[in-house]
């Protein structure tokens, strides 16, 4: 995202509209014109979201978007939630299997799903971090999931390597994501612990397990081993139509 300079008048309201929160945005001194400022948006750390633009907060039209090509167009791509991902054809973080699990039956017994959100909210992320933790994960063996364009940027998926052209890349959020067996929870659980320190961004995570037939859920025993809170969320996508997973 640009502000035209020249019909900036400097009012600041756009900042408060920024998915960095504003401080992205710097306000200058025209030295032409003594007294009048503008605002300059640091292009390095904008994630191309589109949202102060699309508030419609600025008086003056200043606000622009200019053509972006690759790999900027990535930026966009991962944190405009109006654009769709064209790898996944779907729109926002370009992935949404893991809470549809209950009609497409992806995770089985035996299995969890992991999901490692990078960035949000409020900080966004490099492809460089989001690329420490896919090959953290890959060197114990997950399994990624392909229909996520994390993955589908990966040059290497049994390494978890991420194409070297994309990694100084900043967008609002990515989701690494990524199916294990059961036994390799608290290994996968250790590392994330690790990876997080190293790595410079709000992160959080998700795990998917199917219910036991007694109603137990299985991961939480290797959570409460590893001292980490459990929050247990249930949902129910009521509208995708009754469930069609086979009971496996
Ligand atoms: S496009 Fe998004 S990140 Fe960039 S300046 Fe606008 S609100 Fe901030
Ligand atoms: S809202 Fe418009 S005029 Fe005000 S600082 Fe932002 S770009 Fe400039």
């Amino acid at each position: 995202m640009r502000i035209d300079p020249v019909k900036c008048t400097g009012c600041g309201q756009c900042r408060f509209f920024c998915s960095m929160r504003g401080g992205i945005m710097s306000f200058h001194r025209d030295p032409s014109s003594p007294g009048r400022v503008y605002t300059v948006i640091n292009e390095d750390e904008c994630v191309e979201c589109g949202v102060c633009l699309r508030s419609g907060v600025c008086p003056t039209d200043a606000l622009y978007q200019p053509e972006l090509h690759w790999p900027r167009i990535l930026r966009k791509n991962f944190s405009d939630p109006l654009k769709i991902h064209p790898e996944t054809r779907i729109p926002g973080r370009g992935t949404e299997e893991m809470k549809t699990n209950e009609v497409t039956g992806r995770f089985r017994r035996g299995f969890y799903g992991i999901a490692l959100e990078l960035g949000r909210p409020g900080v966004g992320t490099r492809f460089r971090d989001v690329d420490r933790v896919s090959r953290a994960m890959a060197s114990l063996g997950v399994t990624f999931e392909i229909n996520n364009p994390v993955t589908r940027l990966m040059v290497d998926q049994s390494n978890g390597l991420i194409n070297t052209e994309i990694l100084d890349e900043k967008v609002l959020s990515a989701i690494v994501e990524f199916i294990i067996p059961a036994h390799l929870l608290e290994a996968v659980l250790k590392e994330v612990q690790c990876v997080a320190m190293e790595i410079d961004t709000v992160f959080s995570g998700d795990i998917i397990a199917r219910v036991e037939p007694d109603g137990q859920i299985p991961t939480v025993e290797a959570l409460e081993r590893l001292e980490i809170p459990v929050y247990i969320n249930g949902k129910c996508n009521v509208g995708l139509g009754r469930p069609s997973a086979p009971e496996v």
